[in-house]
């Protein structure tokens, strides 16, 4: 059995599923090979991590009570009474219930200036003109040019 042989055979024999014959030939080998001693060494050390480590980490004690202090939220120990949950409950929904009147309000005054705006402009007071009949210059401007469109159809 030559090195190679033995490193192939090293975790079958650590793991005791070596037939008895093959194991007598690689602790031969070993006896006579520092090399393969080391490799026997560091495999065995390797399984003995393995083996010791659990699959998952397991979290430190009080792990969520620290990380939530540390967040900032100091009283995390202390598990907030009925009557603070629900204080706290009713501001949310008190907050939502303003949010709410207070955005559909925001939409009405929208709605109304929108139709105050559209309602100038059709009165024709959008851009501070008076009315034709008002002005004697346009009363005189519209005259003339009825009189050219009476001359065109002529
Ligand atoms: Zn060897």
């Amino acid at each position: 059995m030559n090195c190679s042989h033995v490193e192939d055979k090293l975790d079958f024999y650590l793991d005791g599923e070596l037939p008895t014959g093959r194991i007598n030939k690689l602790e031969r080998h070993l006896e006579d090979c520092v090399d393969c001693r080391k490799l026997l060494e560091e495999r065995k050390r390797l399984n003995a991590i393995i083996s010791s480590s659990d699959p998952i980490p397991s979290v430190p004690d009080r792990f969520v009570e620290k990380t939530v202090t540390r967040a900032g939220f100091g009283a995390a120990r202390q598990r907030p009474t009925p009557l603070f949950r629900l204080a706290v409950a009713a501001s949310l929904l008190l907050g939502l219930l303003v949010g709410l009147l207070g955005s559909r309000q925001l939409v009405l005054q929208f709605e109304q200036e929108a139709i105050a705006e559209e309602e100038t402009m059709m009165a024709g007071e959008f851009f501070g003109l008076p009315e034709p009949e008002d002005d004697p210059l346009a009363v005189y401007y519209f005259s003339l040019s009825e009189d050219n469109n009476q001359g065109v159809e002529e």
